[in-house]
C-alpha cells in the first residue's frame, strides 16, 4: 500500500545546544530567582532556621541549573552562597563569616549547588541528545519511505532538499546527476560550492570542517553514494567541525538518496534494455513476416501481372478479369499486412496516442463505406443509435480495428454480419457479429496472440489483424473480447470507456 509522505514526520524542530555565552536575559533569570529566594527568606526571618534559608537558596539553584546554560546556573550558584552569608549568616548584613562551621556550612553549600548544576546540566544534554537521535530516526524513516514512492530524479531531489532544509539551520544544496554527467546546479548557487560539489563528486568523499578533508571548508560536501556508484552531492552550509552527529545524520540522508537515485537509476536503464529487446523483436517478427507472409501475395501478383503482359492477347475478357481481381486482392491483403505490422511497431513505441472526441457514428460509417466496397454481397448490417456520447479516440486506429474485425468476419462467414453500437452504463459497447465456424473453445484468448492462426479452412491470413485490435483496444484504455455467439458464429465485443465530462458544443 502507497503511504503517503507526511512532512510532519520530515520536521526536524531545532535542538539548541547551550549556547556559547549565555544571554543577557537567561543572567536576568538567574537574577530572579535569587531575588526571590533572598525576599522569601527574609520574609519568612522569624520562622526558618539558617538550614531552611540555604535549601530555598538551594532551590533556586536547582531551578537554575535546569532552565538555565550550565555558565548562569555555575554563576546562581556562586551568587547563592555569596547572598546567603550576607543577608543570613552571622554576623549578617557583612561578607564576613563568624565561626568555622558556618564557613563549612558556606563551602558545603557551594560544593551541592555546583554538583547540582552540573548533573542537572548533563542531564538536560542527554534529554536533548535522545530527542534529537529520535527525530533524526524518524525523519530517517520518513525520508525512506517517501524515497520508496518517488519515481523521477526531480521528486528524489526535491525530497532530499527538504529533508536537509528541516535537518540543518544553514542554507543546503542538493544536485543529482545529469545523464550527461554534470551536477544539477541551482542557477544562483555561489561558484564556490559549485566547485565544492563537484570535488567532491570526484573524491567520492565527504569534505568540510571535521571530516579531515578540506577542513578549512564553511560547508560540508556530502556524495550521494560511493566509488564509481555516485550519483550527485549534497552541500550543508554553516556547520561546525565539532557536530559529529549532524554530519553522520546528514550523510545518513545522503546515503538513503543516493539508494533511490541509483535505484531510478537502475529502473531506467532496465526499462531502456526491455525496450531495446522489444525493437529487436519487432525488427525480427517484421522481417519474419516479409519474409514468410508477403512472399507468397507477391508471387501471386507477380505471376497474374506477367500473365496479363505476356498473355494478354490470348486470355478471354473472363480469364483476364480473373488475373486482374487476384491482383486486386492480394495487393490489398498486402496493404493490410503492411499497415497491420506497422500498427504494432507504432503501438509498441507510443508513449500515449493522441486522443480526440471522436463520434462512433461517423467512425462506423466511414469504416462501413470502405469495407462495403469490397462487400459486394453486402451482408454487413449495422445498427447505431443517435445522440450516442462521443468518445476520446485515435479515429484512424480506431477504424482500423473495427475494419479488422470486419474483414474477418466477412472473411469467416458467408452469411449476415451484424455490427451493433450500445451505451451500457459507462462504456460504449461495439459488437461485430457473425454466423461462421466460431472460436474454437479455449482458443478465446489466444486468438489475439501475434501470429495465431486457429483456422484450418486454409483462408490466408497473417494471425496480425487481432492482435493490431487488442493493442489499439489497450492503447484506448478499452477492453476487447471474444467468445462463441449464441445460436453459432463469432462475437467480437470492444468495449470503449465514456468520459464523464463530454465538450460543452455536445452537450448543449
Ligand atoms: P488472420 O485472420 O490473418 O489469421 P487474425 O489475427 O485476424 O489473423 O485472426 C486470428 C485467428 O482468429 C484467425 O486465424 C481465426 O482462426 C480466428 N478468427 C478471427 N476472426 C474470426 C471470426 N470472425 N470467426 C472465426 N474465427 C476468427
Amino acid at each position: 500500500m502507497r503511504r503517503v509522505l507526511r512532512w510532519r514526520d520530515m520536521t526536524l524542530p531545532a535542538v539548541r545546544d547551550d549556547p556559547a555565552t549565555p544571554s543577557p536575559r537567561d543572567w536576568g533569570v538567574a537574577i530572579l530567582l535569587l531575588a526571590t529566594a533572598t525576599t522569601a527568606g527574609l520574609a519568612l526571618d522569624r520562622y526558618l532556621s539558617l538550614t531552611s534559608q540555604a535549601m530555598i537558596y538551594v532551590l533556586a539553584v536547582v531551578v537554575a541549573s535546569y532552565r538555565l546554560p550550565w555558565a548562569v546556573s555555575v554563576g546562581c550558584a556562586f551568587g547563592a552562597v555569596i547572598l546567603l552569608n550576607f543577608f543570613f549568616v552571622p554576623p549578617r548584613w557583612t561578607f564576613q563569616v563568624e565561626g568555622q562551621e558556618h564557613l563549612v556550612a558556606l563551602v558545603t553549600m557551594l560544593a551541592v549547588a555546583l554538583v547540582i548544576s552540573h548533573l542537572a546540566s548533563s542531564l538536560r544534554r542527554e534529554t536533548r541528545t535522545a530527542r534529537r537521535s529520535e527525530q533524526r530516526a524518524r525523519q530517517l524513516q520518513a525520508l525512506a519511505t517517501g524515497l520508496a514512492d518517488a519515481k523521477s530524479p526531480g521528486e528524489v531531489a526535491a525530497l532530499a532538499a527538504e529533508a536537509l532544509a528541516a535537518a540543518f539551520p544553514g542554507p543546503s544544496v542538493i544536485a543529482l546527476l545529469t545523464p550527461q554527467g554534470e551536477p544539477d546546479l541551482p542557477g544562483d548557487l555561489a561558484a564556490t560550492f559549485g566547485d565544492g560539489m563537484r570535488c567532491c563528486i570526484r573524491e567520492g568523499a565527504t569534505l568540510g570542517p571535521g571530516t579531515g578533508r578540506w577542513p578549512g571548508l564553511d560547508a560540508w560536501y556530502l556524495p550521494l553514494g560511493t566509488g564509481g556508484q555516485t550519483t550527485g552531492a549534497a552541500c550543508v552550509q554553516n556547520v561546525s567541525a565539532y557536530d559529529h552527529a549532524g554530519r553522520e545524520h546528514a550523510q545518513a540522508l545522503c546515503a538513503l538518496v543516493a539508494q533511490a537515485a541509483w535505484r531510478l537509476k537502475l529502473t531506467a536503464s532496465m526499462e531502456a534494455v526491455r525496450q531495446e529487446a522489444q525493437w529487436h523483436l519487432v525488427q525480427s517478427t517484421f522481417l519474419a513476416a516479409i519474409s514468410h507472409d508477403l512472399r507468397t501475395p507477391l508471387a501471386a501478383i507477380v505471376g497474374a501481372a506477367s500473365a496479363l503482359q505476356t498473355q494478354r492477347d490470348k486470355l478471354d475478357a473472363a480469364g483476364q478479369e480473373r488475373l486482374l481481381a487476384c491482383i486486386v486482392s492480394e495487393a490489398r491483403y498486402l496493404s493490410t499486412l503492411t499497415e497491420n505490422t506497422l500498427q504494432l511497431v507504432r503501438l509498441g513505441h507510443a508513449d500515449r496516442l493522441d486522443l480526440d472526441w471522436v463520434s462512433m457514428e461517423e467512425v462506423v460509417g466511414a469504416v462501413l463505406g470502405r469495407v462495403r466496397q469490397r462487400d459486394q454481397s453486402r451482408r454487413i448490417r449495422s445498427r447505431v443509435p443517435p445522440a450516442l456520447p462521443l468518445i476520446k479516440a485515435d479515429p484512424v486506429l480506431l477504424a482500423q480495428l473495427l475494419e479488422n474485425l470486419l474483414d474477418n468476419a466477412l472473411k469467416y462467414s458467408t452469411e449476415g454480419i451484424d455490427l451493433a453500437v450500445r451505451q451500457v452504463g459507462d462504456r460504449l459497447e461495439v459488437a461485430v457479429e457473425d454466423r461462421g465456424p466460431g472460436i474454437a473453445p479455449g482458443e478465446e484468448q489466444a486468438i489475439f496472440e501475434r501470429y495465431r492462426r486457429s483456422d484450418r479452412s486454409g483462408r490466408g491470413g497473417a494471425g496480425l489483424g487481432l492482435a493490431v485490435c487488442l493493442a489499439i483496444a489497450r492503447a484506448h484504455g478499452a477492453t476487447l473480447t471474444a467468445r462463441r455467439r449464441d445460436g453459432g458464429g463469432s462475437s467480437f465485443v470492444l468495449a470503449l470507456p465514456i468520459h464523464a465530462e463530454q465538450p460543452r458544443e455536445v452537450v448543449e
